[in-house]
């Protein structure tokens, strides 16, 4: 049994149909990214499967269950986390752990490992006000683990950060991946790319491809999608280089691959 079986997923808003019929799954400890371009209905798809958003059509399952029983399994990031600024980072966890009935002392312990883990541990008594975007970042990531969740979901975790910060969160994610079964959304390939075991493309509420990159490159003949992408132009270099694409068209921020 799949973790996750995302099928025949809808959503409208009034006429306009911003997820259309998609299905996809997701196993255990596999890292997934959901990508495409802003407004593509990342987050959309992303707020179903946390019961935020109410479904048109389709199902959510979660280890085999209904996705709206099961929303305590699943630890999330949102793309915008706001923290209370005169809270220390160990105060926070502390609260949000004690939401979650934890016992008092696995607490302590977890959340010193938590904040380890994202290498937050020298700054754990600090106020979260004092601490870069990169720290809340990770004190984000801390959070939504701290329940154990079986599932994270992430939503563009690295897309506001300056690329020292990406470059950071990235490397924490890929230690993360290790014990972690992940969703994360992104406009950037290169994340995607470096981090996941299986590519999501969405453009317009529609999934384009579904697979591995090199997958996705062997099977797609057409263009496969067209991106916008803040370094687009790094990114579509290196493909290229790598013999990974036949071409890549670019026009303004876009790219067509193909
Ligand atoms: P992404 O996360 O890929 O940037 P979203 O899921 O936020 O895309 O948005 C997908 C589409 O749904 C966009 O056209 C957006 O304008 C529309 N949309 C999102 N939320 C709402 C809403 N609450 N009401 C109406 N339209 C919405």
């Amino acid at each position: 049994m799949h973790l996750l079986q995302v099928s025949h997923l809808q959503k409208k808003y009034g006429s306009h149909e911003v997820v259309q019929n998609i299905n996809f799954h997701i196993n255990r400890g596999e890292c997934v990214a959901l990508l495409g371009p802003n407004g593509a209905g990342k987050t959309t798809i992303i707020k179903m499967i946390l019961n935020i958003n109410k479904l048109t059509g389709g199902q959510i399952l979660l280890n085999g269950k209904r996705h709206d029983q099961m929303c305590q399994f699943i630890g999330y990031l949102p793309q915008h986390p706001t923290f209370d600024p005169w809270m220390t980072g160990k105060e926070l966890l502390t609260f949000m752990g004690g939401l979650s009935n934890i016992d008092k002392e696995v607490l302590e312990q977890r959340i010193n490992e938590l904040l380890d883990l994202v290498g937050l541990g020298g700054v754990k008594n600090q106020l979260i006000g004092t601490y870069s975007g990169g720290m809340k970042q990770r004190l984000g990531i801390a959070q939504a683990l701290i329940h154990q969740p079986k599932l994270l979901i992430m939503d563009e975790p690295v897309s506001a950060l300056d690329p020292l910060g990406r470059r950071d969160i990235l490397e924490l994610l890929k230690v993360i991946k290790q014990t972690s079964t992940i969703l994360f959304s992104t406009h950037i390939l290169h994340d995607a790319e470096e981090l996941c075991d299986k590519i999501l493309i969405i453009n317009q509420g529609q999934l384009l491809v579904n697979g591995s990159i090199n997958q996705i490159i062997e099977e797609t003949q057409q263009p496969i999608f067209i991106i916008q992408a803040p370094r687009i132009g790094e990114w579509t270099h290196e493909l290229v280089n790598e013999d990974i694409v036949e071409s890549i068209e670019l026009t303004g921020n876009a790219a067509k691959v193909r």
